[in-house]
């Protein structure tokens, strides 16, 4: 017996452990439950602080069959104080969650693939798949290596190149769609339905969900075991938002933290937000919107969990904002040339979104707020292409460097450049 299984969101059928993620009976989405009884017992903060820097250490509350042994020491990012960037935004007490660094790939994906693969080598499956916008490839195609997996990953063919490339190091297999996220993760149901391959996103979604929960303990012990007072989340499906609350409830309800009241804030691309403009609509469904913007790891038109994160901004007392390609842009380089954290358009989104609601008062500036950082720019470097001038090369002269170096008094810093915008 392990101590979780899958129960309907709505109607709460319970469905067991199983590679499936709609109830039958009346379609809503499944989630892991566990018998918090048994984990209240061994999920002690000694405990936790005895065993070793990564996600495994929340193994109770994660989704994992017994004997389960991790290949992978993925998660447990740093979370940095950013007083700099505070600085810029009129704000004090600011943190950066920074799963650009996030191991094996530089993504928080990391996170929700090692716990949806330890469900599917329990399933029996020998094939995982998932349908990506790119970071989900990336770490699918890494954790299978390394778990002895055969991968299948699809994608939009118009991909970032370092996102392309950094699926098919890692020998999996790429199919690239001609259509956007929602169209090539349609045509993964229909696939799951026919093959019996572990969709880590599809018919592992509720497992895969769980890893997005260790954002949100490592939130919280890394600020020495205290919720802070707001979080802002970039959203793509809707999931890791929804997860980062259930994950400061759980840790409150197994007396971990004081209770304490977060307000959670999302954050998505104008060109891509029908999360943040049924939030501001005061909508409870989504709208479905044709993705058309640079953050392509949150080009979601249709969020599978949509309505929930829009439930979970709204009844935290939290709101969500969006930015334009253009504010992406200076939110990447602002972030960078503050608190020298280089990340991919989806920070650039979320730091963005931030500066609008320290902005609009909807953060107070002396509250403790944390930003996710969720992707590592390294990978997203053609949104910057032009952005700087590349100086013509000087000879190995004295004189030359000093010419040089008159020429370079006279132009302007990025950060100011970024800061008159
Ligand atoms: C997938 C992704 C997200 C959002 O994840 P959801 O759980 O689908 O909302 C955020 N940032 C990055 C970099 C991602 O790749
Ligand atoms: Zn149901």
């Amino acid at each position: 017996m392990t101590p979780y299984e899958l129960r309907c969101r709505e109607c709460g059928k319970s469905w067991g452990n199983q590679a499936r993620s709609i109830c039958d009976d009346c379609f809503s989405p499944l989630e892991v439950f566990y018998d918090y009884d048994a984990v209240r017992r061994q999920f002690t903060r000694e405990r936790i602080t005895s065993r070793a820097p990564n996600l495994w250490r929340y193994a109770e509350l994660l989704p994992l069959p017994p004997g389960f042994q991790p290949s992978l020491p993925a998660g447990f990012t740093p979370l940095l104080s950013a007083p700099r960037l505070a600085n810029r935004l009129g704000a004090k007490r600011l943190w950066l969650k920074n799963d650009a660094v996030c191991l094996p790939t530089l993504s928080f994906k990391d996170r929700v693939v090692a716990v949806a693969l330890a469900q599917a080598r329990s399933f029996g499956f020998d094939t995982v798949a998932c349908s990506s916008t790119g970071n989900l490839a990336n770490a699918v195609a890494a954790q299978a290596v390394r778990n002895g997996f055969k991968a299948w990953i699809f994608t939009p063919s118009d991909l970032e190149p370092a996102k392309i490339l950094g699926t098919q190091v890692f020998g999996a297999k790429l199919v690239p769609i001609a259509g956007n996220y929602d169209q090539v993760n349609r045509l993964c149901s229909q696939i799951a339905d026919e093959y019996r391959w572990g969709f880590v996103n599809v018919n592992l979604r509720p497992y895969y969900a769980e890893g997005s929960k260790t954002v949100g303990f490592e939130i919280a012990e890394q600020l020495g075991w205290r919720l802070p007072d707001n979080v802002v989340v970039p959203m793509a499906g809707g999931s890791l938002i929804t997860k980062i609350k259930k994950a400061f409830e759980e840790l409150i309800d197994l007396g971990l933290v004081e209770p304490r009241p977060v307000k959670i804030f999302g954050a998505q691309a104008t060109g891509c937000s029908p999360i943040a403009t049924a939030v501001k609509a005061g909508h409870e469904d989504i709208e479905p919107q044709k993705p058309a913007t640079v953050a392509r790891s949150l080009a979601i038109g249709n969020p599978a969990d949509g309505p929930y994160a829009i439930k979970t901004i709204r009844t935290s007392g939290g709101w969500a904002e969006d930015v334009c390609d253009g504010e992406i842009v200076d939110s990447i380089r602002l972030l960078a040339a503050t608190e020298g954290v280089f990340c991919e358009t989806a920070g650039g989104v979320t730091v963005g979104c931030a500066r609008k609601l320290y902005g609009q008062g909807r953060i107070p500036v002396d509250e403790t707020t944390v930003l996710c950082i969720t992707g590592n720019g390294l990978k997203t470097t053609d949104v910057l292409s032009g952005t700087f001038e590349a100086a013509e090369p000087i000879r190995p002269k004295l004189a030359e460097f000093e010419a040089f170096l008159e020429r370079a008094h006279e132009t302007s810093t990025p950060l100011e450049e970024i800061m008159e915008v």
